[in-house]
C-alpha cells in the first residue's frame, strides 16, 4: 500500500477514513472511542489520544443526523 499523498510505502492507516500514509504525512488526533454515562449521570468520553489521522478527512466529534437518507 502506498501513501495517499506522496506514494511512498505507507506505514499507517488513518483511523477515520482508511487512507494509507507514510511517516512524513501521518497526523495525530484524539479519537473518541466510546461515550457512556458515569456516576451522577455525567456523560463521559473514552478518548484515545494520538490516533493515526491522515490530516485530510474531517472526523466529526458527534454523530451527524442524516434524515434525508430515510
Ligand atoms: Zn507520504
Ligand atoms: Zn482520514
Amino acid at each position: 500500500m502506498k501513501c495517499w499523498v506522496c506514494e511512498e510505502p505507507a506505514q499507517a492507516i488513518c483511523k477515520f477514513c482508511g487512507r494509507a500514509l507514510c511517516k512524513d504525512h501521518v497526523s495525530k488526533m484524539p479519537y473518541i472511542a466510546a461515550v457512556y454515562v458515569g456516576n451522577n449521570r455525567t456523560p463521559k468520553l473514552v478518548v484515545i489520544a494520538d490516533t493515526i489521522w491522515c490530516g485530510i478527512c474531517k472526523p466529526q466529534a458527534e454523530p451527524i443526523e442524516m434524515p434525508e437518507i430515510y
